[in-house]
């Protein structure tokens, strides 16, 4: 297409707001910032999954903060629309435009089958699917998120670049460039843009691998930036105690790529926690292990005093300090999740969990004695090494929870929940394939049959959707066909797509690497953080 033939689609497309215009959405929010486009920068900050979803995703508020608290730049929200949309372009929250009205698109992504809705969401406006095909008339293409800081490399043909880090620490270096080279040839924007720390430009590609940005501590708080009752977890004010984690479970994203471990100031959190309060009666404290923050104890004693009720993303189950317990349950706290992750000590201790089989018991013993009424254990199936042996004691642990639960008499319902193992880059796993889905399948339907009868709810993500996950999580760049042609984001939409470019899905989420290979993901791998992740695959592959 002709450069004036896209800029006159442009301008078809931003009329098309006039017959989608609505404010409905808006109009069940607060906290929304609208702010007037006269000679501001404009920037979308898209999230490729739905309202309802991405609405309790904190990284998603977090940018748009930062962003809006600029006077000079302004953001506004897209999600993916799905099937209601198809076809027609997915326009802002705010002002009801398409994509192509703005300077840059910054996506987030924390979820490797949320790639499956990129495509959609570029082409329904109007966009060429591939970074090489868009000129400076189109709006840059911009992602970040744990799947990106981790393996960018499926969607790579897509985006024009990647941020290998936190918001607060890229935000104030790429958004002056935004503004300062808007309009100018394309090329040189990106040369820019590849000599800004933490930002990974995939049409220069670096000399040295591209390191990973972090704020050192966290300062500026991160909480609901808009409420709305039409999400997840809308009925809370969301607030994040801390980032990364300290103990390194060899399966876990998190310490790869959101390490080191820092926490939220105490007086920063009450004072955040003040003002969520005027939006919400209930907070929702978010980390990757709430309880490790040094003051939790005190932060939900305090936030008790302040007669708000809590609800707790994750507690460890060593330490899991009683008083701890006892201030939760005072706070009408109902429901805990902790995670064993595996059945058995010897799968514990190759994805080095470090916790035993007293100390799972011990926490399902406390969290009934202190009459919280429903505890959820999260377990993984398929992890490396893992054999029939493990899952009976999986179902036995479980049996013995509940036994010692139903002992205190206060009527507490155990549940599990249970996702296949994916393999993870910037993991010591990461080397390794997938297990058979069909195995997986089996060893859940024997969890099931086994548990179910007494009353132990089990839930499960689908082994299939895992295989895509597995797939996308360790892919590299020819991906971008696949989720071209894919077109949606099911099973079966992924399956004709595969078929049709004779791609074997279930051996790519199988692959295992060696350790000599050229890893999809290289461009982002840091020697020291490599010595690590090679160290500990070869602890863990000795016992399996
Ligand atoms: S699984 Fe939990 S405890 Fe282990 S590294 Fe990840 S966040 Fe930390």
């Amino acid at each position: 297409m002709a450069r004036k033939d896209r800029l006159k689609n442009r301008k078809e497309l931003s009329r098309t707001r006039v017959s989608y215009a609505s404010s409905e959405r808006v109009a069940g929010e607060s906290g929304v910032v609208i702010k007037d486009w006269g000679g501001r920068l404009p920037l979308a900050v898209a999230y490729p999954n739905s309202y309802y979803v991405g609405m309790s995703n904190l990284g998603l508020h977090t940018l748009y903060r930062l962003i809006n608290n600029y006077p000079q730049y302004l953001a506004e929200r897209f999600f993916w629309e799905g099937g209601a949309a198809k076809g027609r372009p997915t326009l802002s929250v705010e002002s009801r435009r398409p994509f192509t009205d703005y300077v840059a698109v910054l996506f987030t992504l924390s979820y490797e089958l949320d790639f499956l809705n990129i495509p959609s969401m570029l082409a329904d406006c109007g966009m060429p699917l591939y970074a090489r095909e868009r000129d400076e008339t189109f709006p840059l293409v911009i992602g970040g998120g744990a799947c990106i800081m981790s393996n960018p490399a499926p969607a790579a043909d897509f985006f024009d670049v990647f941020c290998i880090g936190e918001a607060e620490a890229i935000l104030p270096e790429l958004l002056p460039v935004l503004a300062e080279t808007a309009g100018e040839p394309k090329g040189l924007v990106l040369e820019r843009l590849a000599k800004i720390p933490g930002l990974y430009v995939p049409s220069v590609p670096p000399e040295k691998p591209v390191e990973r940005v972090f704020p050192a501590e966290l300062t500026q708080g991160a909480g609901t930036a808009v409420f709305s009752k039409a999400t997840e977890l809308g009925e809370m004010y969301l607030m994040e105690v801390e980032r990364g984690c300290g103990h390194q479970c060899r399966f876990c994203l998190v310490a790869g790529v959101f390490c080191p471990l820092r926490y939220h100031p105490l007086e920063l959190l009450l004072k955040q926690a003040e003002e969520g309060m005027l939006e919400r009666k209930r907070i929702g404290l978010v980390g990757p292990v709430v309880s490790d923050h040094p003051q939790a104890t005190e932060l939900i004693s305090r936030l008790r005093g302040m007669g708000v009720g809590l609800s707790i993303s994750s507690l460890r189950i060593k330490p899991l300090p009683e008083k701890m317990l006892g201030e939760l349950a005072l706070s009408g706290v109902s429901s805990l999740a902790m995670a064993p992750e595996a059945g058995s000590e010897r799968l514990r201790r190759i994805i080095r969990k470090g916790i035993t089989e007293d100390d799972i018991i011990r926490a399902a013993a406390l969290v009934a004695e202190k009459g919280f009424r429903q505890l959820k254990f999260y377990f993984m199936l398929g992890l490396p090494g893992e054999t029939d042996e493990d899952i009976e004691e999986m179902i036995k642990l479980a049996e013995k929870a509940q036994q010692v639960m139903s002992a205190a008499g206060r009527g507490v319902r155990l549940s599990l929940n249970i996702a296949p193992f994916v393999p993870k880059p910037s993991t010591p796993f990461q080397w390794l394939g997938m297990e058979d889905a069909v195995l997986v399948k089996r060893r859940l339907d024997i969890i099931r049959l086994r548990l179910e009868g007494q009353g132990i709810e089990v839930r499960a993500e689908s082994p299939e959707m895992s295989q895509i996950q597995a797939v996308l999580s360790r892919g590299d760049v020819s991906l971008s066909k696949l989720l071209a042609a894919a077109g949606g984001d099911s099973l079966a939409c992924w399956k004709r797509a595969a078929k049709l470019l004779e791609v074997d899905s279930p051996s790519l989420a199988k692959t295992r690497f060696d350790l000599a290979d050229k890893l999809p993901w290289h461009m982002l791998e840091n020697p020291k953080q490599r010595q690590r992740l090679e160290a500990e695959y070869k602890a863990a592959t000795k016992e399996i």
